[in-house]
């Protein structure tokens, strides 16, 4: 029955980015699905834990950064000890830098690109091992944005490595569905998070967003579920390299 398909009892996440914004929103979700939850924290302690424990799920977290890929392979070790196997990864942790092009700093670029789409890539490939060698495939999302589909402004290495997200994703979904493993990405729109804050505190970029979304609203973590726990689901056993807009209907507009 359709309904039993998109259960995830038994199944096991990596969620980056876990005690924030969406990627905290997006545990929950999985854990109220049935998964058990390795969260994946840099500064912010994972105080979403309680939460995920007390819906019955195990939860581990485990403190990287992953502005380098140093942490990739400890994550996988520890969340294979702890828990016996993987079967889903989230790819989540992102960060952004706003300056103009004409004066932005390589430090800026570096930053950007090494968590967004380098360590996303690396820790993919771990995850896709470990799948591989349990034989029994294995999903991964990517956390996209509306700049994987636009240009925006002041941000260039966000959208640079943002855009790369649903590139790599169509590419690892390709190289990798031969081995069970689906690879598709969530581009969420104008979400209130901590990412988002400075231009939710500017009357003026934040009327103009309002103005222009169909919806009428800022997305809040809590609409990541639903599409999180589908492309985590044997329901989405035929999608492969999609990038799946949840955005209040801003690319429509
Ligand atoms: P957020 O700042 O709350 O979350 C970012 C998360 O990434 C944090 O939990 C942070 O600890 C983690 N992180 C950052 N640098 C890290 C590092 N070096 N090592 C390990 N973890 C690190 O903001 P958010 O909006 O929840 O962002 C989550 C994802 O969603 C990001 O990839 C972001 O680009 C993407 N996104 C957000 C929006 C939005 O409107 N908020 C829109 C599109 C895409």
């Amino acid at each position: 029955m359709i309904l039993e398909q998109f259960d995830l009892s038994g199944k096991v996440a990596i969620v980056t980015g876990s005690s924030t914004g969406l990627g905290a929103g997006m545990a929950l979700g999985l854990a109220e699905a049935g998964a058990d939850i390795v969260g994946v924290y840099n500064h912010d302690a994972p105080d979403n834990a309680t939460q995920i424990e007390g819906l019955g799920r195990r939860f581990l977290g485990i403190q990287a950064d992953l502005s380098t890929t140093g942490p990739v392979a400890g994550i996988l070790t520890k969340a294979v000890e702890a828990f016996g196997q993987v079967d889903i990864l989230v790819n989540n942790a992102g960060i952004i830098r706003r300056e103009k092009a004409l004066d932005f700093s390589e430090e800026n670029w570096d930053d950007v690109m090494n968590v967004n789409l380098k360590s996303l890539f690396f820790l993919s490939q771990a995850a896709a091992r470990q799948f591989v060698k349990q034989g029994s495939g294995g999903k991964i999302i990517n956390i996209a944005s509306m700049l994987s589909f636009q240009g925006g402004i002041l941000v260039p290495s966000y959208t640079a490595s943002k855009s790369g997200v649903l590139g790599l994703t169509r590419l690892l979904a390709c190289e990798w569905a031969p081995h069970g493993i689906n690879v598709n990405a969530i581009a969420p729109g104008y979400m209130a998070t901590r990412n988002t804050q400075p231009i939710q505190d500017d009357p003026v970029r934040n009327e103009q967003i309002l103005a222009r979304l169909p919806a009428g609203r800022w997305g809040k973590p809590e609409d990541m579920k639903g599409v999180v726990v589908f492309l985590a689901s044997d329901a989405s056993a035929y999608m492969q390299g999609h990038t799946i807009a949840v955005d209040g209907g801003w690319l429509a507009r």
